[in-house]
Protein backbone atom coordinates (compact mmCIF):
# COMPACT_ATOMS: atom_id res chain seq x y z
CA UNK A 1 0.00 0.00 0.00
CA UNK A 2 2.72 1.98 0.92
CA UNK A 3 4.42 1.42 -2.73
CA UNK A 4 1.71 2.20 -4.13
CA UNK A 5 0.81 5.40 -2.22
CA UNK A 6 4.61 6.79 -3.46
CA UNK A 7 3.60 5.92 -6.77
CA UNK A 8 0.46 7.89 -6.75
CA UNK A 9 2.87 10.53 -5.32
CA UNK A 10 5.24 10.26 -8.17
CA UNK A 11 2.82 10.08 -11.27
CA UNK A 12 0.89 13.44 -9.68
CA UNK A 13 3.99 15.62 -9.49
CA UNK A 14 4.89 14.74 -13.09
CA UNK A 15 1.52 15.76 -14.07
CA UNK A 16 1.51 18.82 -12.35
CA UNK A 17 4.60 19.46 -14.01
CA UNK A 18 4.01 18.88 -17.29
CA UNK A 19 0.57 21.56 -17.09
CA UNK A 20 1.01 24.40 -20.07
CA UNK A 21 -2.46 25.48 -19.66
CA UNK A 22 -4.98 26.67 -17.02
CA UNK A 23 -7.77 24.39 -18.95
CA UNK A 24 -4.95 21.11 -18.48
CA UNK A 25 -4.43 22.33 -15.09
CA UNK A 26 -8.41 22.13 -14.55
CA UNK A 27 -8.21 18.69 -15.36
CA UNK A 28 -5.40 17.63 -13.42
CA UNK A 29 -6.73 18.76 -10.26
CA UNK A 30 -10.14 16.47 -10.48
CA UNK A 31 -8.11 13.97 -11.82
CA UNK A 32 -5.62 13.94 -8.63
CA UNK A 33 -7.91 15.19 -5.75
CA UNK A 34 -11.23 14.45 -7.30
CA UNK A 35 -13.87 12.08 -5.70
CA UNK A 36 -12.69 9.64 -8.58
CA UNK A 37 -9.01 10.23 -7.98
CA UNK A 38 -6.76 7.72 -6.83
CA UNK A 39 -5.88 8.92 -3.73
CA UNK A 40 -9.89 8.65 -2.91
CA UNK A 41 -9.47 5.23 -4.06
CA UNK A 42 -7.35 4.15 -1.45
CA UNK A 43 -9.14 5.81 1.24
CA UNK A 44 -12.18 3.72 0.09
CA UNK A 45 -9.80 0.52 1.89
CA UNK A 46 -8.94 1.90 4.76
CA UNK A 47 -11.69 0.41 6.32
CA UNK A 48 -9.90 -3.27 5.60
CA UNK A 49 -7.06 -1.93 7.30
CA UNK A 50 -5.57 -3.05 10.94
CA UNK A 51 -6.04 0.47 13.12
CA UNK A 52 -2.15 0.87 12.88
CA UNK A 53 -2.09 0.49 9.28
CA UNK A 54 -4.92 2.89 8.48
CA UNK A 55 -3.85 5.75 10.87
CA UNK A 56 -0.33 5.50 8.86
CA UNK A 57 -2.07 5.18 5.61
CA UNK A 58 -4.60 7.89 6.09
CA UNK A 59 -2.34 10.39 7.51
CA UNK A 60 0.19 10.02 4.28
CA UNK A 61 -2.89 10.33 2.25
CA UNK A 62 -3.47 13.32 3.25
CA UNK A 63 -0.33 15.05 2.86
CA UNK A 64 0.31 13.75 -0.11
CA UNK A 65 -3.35 15.60 -0.84
CA UNK A 66 -1.79 18.64 0.72
CA UNK A 67 1.41 18.41 -1.48
CA UNK A 68 -0.86 18.10 -4.37
CA UNK A 69 -3.14 21.31 -3.76
CA UNK A 70 0.08 23.12 -2.67
CA UNK A 71 2.02 22.60 -6.04
CA UNK A 72 -1.49 22.85 -8.49
CA UNK A 73 -2.24 26.70 -6.78
CA UNK A 74 1.09 27.29 -7.38
CA UNK A 75 1.42 26.00 -10.76
CA UNK A 76 -1.86 28.02 -11.14
CA UNK A 77 0.12 31.63 -10.33
CA UNK A 78 2.90 30.78 -12.45
CA UNK A 79 0.53 29.99 -15.70
CA UNK A 80 -1.77 33.31 -14.68
CA UNK A 81 1.21 35.92 -14.31
CA UNK A 82 2.95 34.35 -17.17
CA UNK A 83 -0.11 35.10 -19.80
CA UNK A 84 -0.49 38.80 -21.69
CA UNK A 85 -3.34 40.55 -21.03
CA UNK A 86 -3.44 40.94 -24.83
CA UNK A 87 -4.09 36.82 -25.20
CA UNK A 88 -7.58 37.97 -24.37
CA UNK A 89 -9.48 37.74 -28.41
CA UNK A 90 -10.14 41.12 -29.18
CA UNK A 91 -13.60 42.49 -29.36
CA UNK A 92 -13.81 45.46 -31.68
CA UNK A 93 -17.15 46.20 -30.87
CA UNK A 94 -17.04 46.47 -27.10
CA UNK A 95 -17.48 50.35 -26.24
CA UNK A 96 -13.87 52.60 -25.71
CA UNK A 97 -13.01 54.22 -22.89
CA UNK A 98 -14.10 57.47 -22.70
CA UNK A 99 -11.16 59.96 -22.15
CA UNK A 100 -12.36 63.19 -21.23
CA UNK A 101 -9.90 65.94 -22.76
CA UNK A 102 -8.45 68.79 -19.97
CA UNK A 103 -8.91 72.36 -21.06
CA UNK A 104 -5.80 75.33 -20.45
CA UNK A 105 -6.63 77.38 -17.25
CA UNK A 106 -8.17 80.54 -18.20
CA UNK A 107 -5.39 82.32 -16.83
CA UNK A 108 -3.20 80.18 -18.82
CA UNK A 109 -5.87 80.94 -21.76
CA UNK A 110 -5.74 84.38 -21.36
CA UNK A 111 -1.79 84.86 -20.94
CA UNK A 112 -1.39 82.95 -24.98
CA UNK A 113 -4.31 85.32 -26.03
CA UNK A 114 -1.84 87.87 -25.03
CA UNK A 115 0.85 86.33 -26.87
CA UNK A 116 -0.40 86.33 -29.81
CA UNK A 117 -1.74 89.97 -29.52
CA UNK A 118 1.49 91.52 -28.80
CA UNK A 119 3.52 88.78 -30.91
CA UNK A 120 1.19 90.64 -33.57
CA UNK A 121 3.02 94.06 -32.57
CA UNK A 122 6.41 93.12 -32.60
CA UNK A 123 6.82 92.10 -29.22
CA UNK A 124 8.94 89.37 -27.96
CA UNK A 125 8.17 86.93 -25.32
CA UNK A 126 10.64 86.70 -21.85
CA UNK A 127 10.21 85.05 -18.75
CA UNK A 128 12.41 84.41 -16.31
CA UNK A 129 12.85 82.86 -12.66
CA UNK A 130 10.28 82.91 -9.93
CA UNK A 131 13.12 83.87 -7.25
CA UNK A 132 14.91 87.25 -8.23
CA UNK A 133 17.11 89.78 -5.70
CA UNK A 134 16.20 93.42 -3.78
CA UNK A 135 18.54 94.60 -6.61
CA UNK A 136 16.64 93.39 -9.23
CA UNK A 137 13.19 93.71 -7.32
CA UNK A 138 13.89 97.38 -5.80
CA UNK A 139 17.15 99.18 -6.25
CA UNK A 140 16.92 98.81 -10.23
CA UNK A 141 13.70 100.45 -10.37
CA UNK A 142 14.11 103.36 -8.19
CA UNK A 143 12.61 101.86 -5.22
CA UNK A 144 13.82 104.53 -2.22
CA UNK A 145 15.84 102.40 0.45
CA UNK A 146 13.05 103.01 3.17
CA UNK A 147 10.21 102.33 0.44
CA UNK A 148 7.55 100.51 2.18
CA UNK A 149 7.27 97.49 -0.29
CA UNK A 150 10.68 96.13 0.73
CA UNK A 151 9.25 95.37 4.58
CA UNK A 152 8.43 91.88 5.53
CA UNK A 153 5.00 93.20 4.92
CA UNK A 154 4.71 92.62 1.26
CA UNK A 155 7.36 90.67 0.21
CA UNK A 156 8.65 86.87 0.81
CA UNK A 157 12.23 87.39 1.70
CA UNK A 158 14.10 83.97 1.46
CA UNK A 159 15.17 82.63 4.78
CA UNK A 160 19.35 83.36 5.38
CA UNK A 161 19.27 86.22 3.09
CA UNK A 162 17.77 89.14 4.89
CA UNK A 163 20.22 90.49 6.39
CA UNK A 164 22.46 90.72 2.99
CA UNK A 165 21.54 93.36 0.27
CA UNK A 166 21.35 93.78 -3.79
CA UNK A 167 21.97 90.53 -5.46
CA UNK A 168 22.55 88.59 -2.51
CA UNK A 169 19.15 89.11 -0.86
CA UNK A 170 16.91 86.77 -2.00
CA UNK A 171 12.76 86.98 -2.24
CA UNK A 172 10.04 85.96 -4.05
CA UNK A 173 9.17 88.15 -6.68
CA UNK A 174 6.93 90.84 -5.51
CA UNK A 175 5.87 91.95 -9.20
CA UNK A 176 7.67 91.40 -12.68
CA UNK A 177 9.22 95.18 -13.09
CA UNK A 178 12.92 93.39 -12.65
CA UNK A 179 12.57 91.31 -15.78
CA UNK A 180 12.96 94.65 -17.42
CA UNK A 181 16.09 96.06 -16.48
CA UNK A 182 17.30 92.07 -16.93
CA UNK A 183 16.19 92.38 -20.29
CA UNK A 184 17.58 95.26 -20.96
CA UNK A 185 21.34 94.76 -19.84
CA UNK A 186 21.43 91.42 -21.68
CA UNK A 187 19.87 93.01 -25.08
CA UNK A 188 19.86 96.82 -25.14
CA UNK A 189 17.81 99.16 -26.95
CA UNK A 190 15.75 99.41 -29.00
CA UNK A 191 13.64 96.30 -27.70
CA UNK A 192 9.62 96.02 -27.19
CA UNK A 193 9.26 92.68 -24.91
CA UNK A 194 6.20 91.03 -23.02
CA UNK A 195 6.87 88.98 -19.05
CA UNK A 196 4.53 87.13 -18.26
CA UNK A 197 4.52 85.33 -14.52
CA UNK A 198 3.35 84.68 -11.63
CA UNK A 199 4.48 87.30 -8.04
CA UNK A 200 4.03 86.80 -4.77
CA UNK A 201 2.89 88.94 -1.88
CA UNK A 202 2.44 88.69 1.55
CA UNK A 203 -1.11 90.12 2.26
CA UNK A 204 -4.92 89.45 3.17
CA UNK A 205 -6.30 86.91 0.94
CA UNK A 206 -9.89 88.57 -0.37
CA UNK A 207 -12.04 88.32 -3.24
CA UNK A 208 -9.94 90.54 -5.57
CA UNK A 209 -6.88 89.44 -3.43
CA UNK A 210 -4.40 86.22 -3.81
CA UNK A 211 -0.98 85.88 -2.25
CA UNK A 212 -0.25 84.48 -5.46
CA UNK A 213 -1.54 85.89 -8.91
CA UNK A 214 -0.33 86.26 -12.43
CA UNK A 215 0.73 89.55 -13.91
CA UNK A 216 1.57 90.33 -17.66
CA UNK A 217 3.86 93.17 -18.26
CA UNK A 218 5.00 94.81 -21.23
CA UNK A 219 7.75 97.37 -22.35
CA UNK A 220 8.76 99.18 -25.31
CA UNK A 221 12.34 101.26 -25.72
CA UNK A 222 12.63 103.15 -28.31
CA UNK A 223 14.19 107.02 -29.15
CA UNK A 224 10.61 109.18 -29.44
CA UNK A 225 8.40 107.06 -27.80
CA UNK A 226 5.34 109.10 -27.09
CA UNK A 227 2.59 108.92 -24.37
CA UNK A 228 0.03 108.90 -27.31
CA UNK A 229 1.75 105.42 -28.65
CA UNK A 230 0.86 104.26 -25.20
CA UNK A 231 -2.49 104.47 -25.20
CA UNK A 232 -2.78 102.96 -28.93
CA UNK A 233 -1.01 99.87 -27.06
CA UNK A 234 -3.14 99.61 -24.36
CA UNK A 235 -6.32 100.08 -26.91
CA UNK A 236 -4.89 97.58 -29.48
CA UNK A 237 -4.39 94.73 -27.04
CA UNK A 238 -8.10 95.52 -25.08
CA UNK A 239 -9.35 94.93 -28.36
CA UNK A 240 -7.94 92.19 -29.79
CA UNK A 241 -8.21 90.50 -26.42
CA UNK A 242 -12.19 91.70 -26.03
CA UNK A 243 -12.92 91.08 -29.90
CA UNK A 244 -14.07 94.67 -29.64
CA UNK A 245 -13.32 98.29 -28.83
CA UNK A 246 -12.94 99.31 -25.28
CA UNK A 247 -12.98 102.29 -23.74
CA UNK A 248 -9.99 103.35 -21.66
CA UNK A 249 -9.08 106.23 -19.22
CA UNK A 250 -5.65 107.00 -17.56
CA UNK A 251 -5.44 108.91 -14.04
CA UNK A 252 -2.79 109.94 -12.36
CA UNK A 253 -0.90 107.27 -10.55
CA UNK A 254 2.65 107.04 -8.31
CA UNK A 255 5.16 103.68 -8.99
CA UNK A 256 9.11 104.44 -8.45
CA UNK A 257 9.61 103.10 -11.50
CA UNK A 258 7.50 105.39 -13.86
CA UNK A 259 7.73 109.22 -14.45
CA UNK A 260 5.00 109.99 -15.33
CA UNK A 261 2.79 107.26 -14.14
CA UNK A 262 -1.00 106.03 -15.06
CA UNK A 263 -3.91 104.10 -13.24
CA UNK A 264 -5.18 102.62 -16.31
CA UNK A 265 -9.15 101.73 -16.05
CA UNK A 266 -11.36 99.95 -18.97
CA UNK A 267 -14.73 100.57 -19.28
CA UNK A 268 -16.71 98.42 -17.42
CA UNK A 269 -18.10 95.50 -19.36
CA UNK A 270 -20.28 93.66 -17.08
CA UNK A 271 -22.49 96.61 -17.19
CA UNK A 272 -21.19 98.65 -19.97
CA UNK A 273 -20.34 101.64 -18.31
CA UNK A 274 -23.62 102.74 -16.18
CA UNK A 275 -22.38 101.05 -13.20
CA UNK A 276 -22.70 97.71 -11.18
CA UNK A 277 -21.42 95.89 -8.21
CA UNK A 278 -18.31 94.63 -9.97
CA UNK A 279 -17.15 97.98 -11.07
CA UNK A 280 -18.19 99.27 -7.48
CA UNK A 281 -20.89 100.96 -9.19
CA UNK A 282 -18.74 103.72 -11.15
CA UNK A 283 -18.51 102.33 -14.50
CA UNK A 284 -15.07 101.93 -14.48
CA UNK A 285 -12.82 98.66 -13.52
CA UNK A 286 -9.31 99.34 -12.46
CA UNK A 287 -6.86 97.11 -15.24
CA UNK A 288 -3.32 98.06 -15.12
CA UNK A 289 -1.22 100.71 -13.99
CA UNK A 290 1.64 102.10 -16.54
CA UNK A 291 3.82 105.13 -16.96
CA UNK A 292 6.55 106.36 -19.12
CA UNK A 293 9.97 104.66 -17.99
CA UNK A 294 12.12 106.69 -15.18
CA UNK A 295 14.94 107.85 -15.76
CA UNK A 296 16.77 105.58 -13.20
CA UNK A 297 15.53 102.91 -14.16
CA UNK A 298 17.36 103.36 -17.60
CA UNK A 299 20.51 104.32 -15.88
CA UNK A 300 20.37 100.79 -14.12
CA UNK A 301 19.97 99.05 -17.59
CA UNK A 302 22.93 101.16 -18.56
CA UNK A 303 20.78 103.21 -21.35
CA UNK A 304 20.77 106.82 -21.77
CA UNK A 305 17.86 108.45 -20.50
CA UNK A 306 18.73 111.43 -22.75
CA UNK A 307 18.71 108.94 -25.97
CA UNK A 308 15.55 106.57 -24.77
CA UNK A 309 12.41 106.61 -23.82
CA UNK A 310 9.88 104.02 -22.90
CA UNK A 311 6.45 103.06 -22.15
CA UNK A 312 5.08 100.20 -19.16
CA UNK A 313 1.85 98.60 -18.90
CA UNK A 314 1.09 96.12 -16.39
CA UNK A 315 -1.69 93.93 -16.66
CA UNK A 316 -3.36 91.69 -13.96
CA UNK A 317 -3.86 88.47 -15.94
CA UNK A 318 -6.66 87.16 -13.22
CA UNK A 319 -8.59 90.47 -13.54
CA UNK A 320 -8.53 90.67 -16.80
CA UNK A 321 -10.00 87.09 -17.04
CA UNK A 322 -12.57 88.26 -14.42
CA UNK A 323 -13.58 90.66 -16.71
CA UNK A 324 -13.84 88.72 -19.44
CA UNK A 325 -16.18 85.93 -18.42
CA UNK A 326 -17.79 88.44 -14.91
CA UNK A 327 -15.76 86.34 -12.43
CA UNK A 328 -16.81 87.67 -9.34
CA UNK A 329 -13.84 86.43 -6.60
CA UNK A 330 -10.10 85.82 -7.74
CA UNK A 331 -9.91 82.53 -5.09
CA UNK A 332 -11.72 80.45 -7.93
CA UNK A 333 -9.21 81.06 -10.12
CA UNK A 334 -6.57 79.14 -7.74
CA UNK A 335 -9.22 77.05 -6.35
CA UNK A 336 -8.61 73.43 -8.72
CA UNK A 337 -11.79 73.65 -8.19
CA UNK A 338 -13.00 71.64 -11.44
CA UNK A 339 -16.69 72.86 -11.28
CA UNK A 340 -15.21 76.17 -11.92
CA UNK A 341 -12.27 75.17 -14.54
CA UNK A 342 -14.37 72.73 -16.63
CA UNK A 343 -16.47 76.02 -17.86
CA UNK A 344 -13.91 77.46 -19.91
CA UNK A 345 -13.81 74.95 -22.50
ZN1 LIG B 1 -20.05 97.59 -14.07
Amino acid sequence: MKEKLLEIRKQGLEKIEAVKTLEELQDVRRDLTGKKSALSEVLKTLGSLSPDMRKEIGMQSTEIKNIFVDKLNAKEGEIISSKSVLDKPLDVTLPGKKITPGVLHPVTQMCYDLNDAFASLGFEVFSEDDISSEKFVFDNLNFPPDHPARQMMDTYWIEKTEDKSNNERLCLRPHLTGASVRYLLKHGAPARFVYPGRVYRNEDVDSGHERAFFQYEALIVDKNISFSSGIVMIQTILEKVFGREIKVRMREGFFPFVEPGYEIDMECLVCGGKGCKVCKHNGWIEVMPGGVIHPNVLKSANLDPEEWTGFYINIGLERLVMMRYGVDDIRWFHSADLRFLEQFK
